[in-house]
């Protein structure tokens, strides 16, 4: 009991030494690159899972062209909103999942809306919404934390999470799922929105951009000193690389212009 507190309470220290370097080298806060309601930020998260940016952003928008509000997406023929997101990953997958999670919503809160999510707590809202089928931590978290509700939820996307098993911060063996709560986990609790999502934020930069998924760039890397997998492979140690997990695509989370 004594050694998980103690390993606990390292593991916060270290996320939170690791936030403040990142936010050094990224520079937070970080602005928030959509302003979406809440409703519309799911739609665009679940036709952005594994696809490039720019097509789950061509099919967002072909919708919001098509139908004059998602209440007609709901009720569209699944054939035509298949064609309208062709150009993401499984539109026969998606079309009938964004019909159907667009159903539940509307049978479980009497109208086609999220707004109401901003009078529950975090965990509240993202219970509810975990609660539809086919919506996951990350898609909760994303709805909560990128939306115009701006709430403290941790996404946690394959670059984050990557990352994040490197520094050792989670176990090499842990999958993204559960990952969510466990890194929340070492966030301060009085930490605000925008602190989390600064957060979230530098762990993806830095997984883009040094902590890459193929060719870790650990010589300039500002956070090596607390990194395992990073001293292991300067020393020249052969000891296992928790990087060594299945790749994952393009982080289906973030939609930059
Ligand atoms: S030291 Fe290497 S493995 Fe560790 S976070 Fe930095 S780039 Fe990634």
């Amino acid at each position: 009991m004594g050694q998980d507190r103690t390993d606990l309470e390292s593991r916060q220290g270290k996320a939170l030494e690791i936030h403040q370097r990142l936010c050094q080298a990224y520079g937070c806060p970080i602005a928030y690159f959509h302003d979406l309601d809440p409703l519309s930020e799911l739609i665009s998260s679940l036709l952005s899972h594994r696809t490039r940016n720019q097509d789950s952003g061509r099919a967002f928008k072909a919708l919001r062209e098509h139908y004059p509000d998602w209440e007609a997406l709901r009720d569209a023929p699944t054939a035509e909103v298949q064609h309208h997101i062709r150009g993401v990953t499984w539109p026969e997958q998606k079309a009938p999942r964004i019909q159907a999670i667009l159903r539940a919503i509307t049978d479980r809160h009497g109208v086609l809306a999220l707004d109401f999510l901003e009078s529950l707590s975090v965990q509240e809202a993202r219970s509810w919404l975990e609660a539809i089928p086919g919506i996951g931590p990350k898609t909760s978290a994303a709805v909560l934390s990128f939306s115009q509700l701006r709430r403290a939820a941790l996404p946690v996307d394959s670059h984050h999470h990557r990352v994040a098993q490197r520094t050792g911060l989670i176990p090499s063996s842990m999958n993204v799922g559960p990952s969510h709560s466990a890194l929340a986990a070492l966030l301060p609790a009085d930490w605000d929105a925008q602190a989390v999502y600064d957060h979230h934020e530098v762990l993806m930069l830095h997984g883009q951009r040094c902590c890459t998924f193929r060719d870790p760039a650990c010589g300039r890397c500002v956070i090596l000193d607390l990194c395992p997998t990073g001293l292991a492979r300067i020393s020249g140690s052969r000891s296992p690389d928790p990087s060594v997990l299945e790749p994952v695509p393009d982080n289906p989370l973030h939609r930059r212009p």
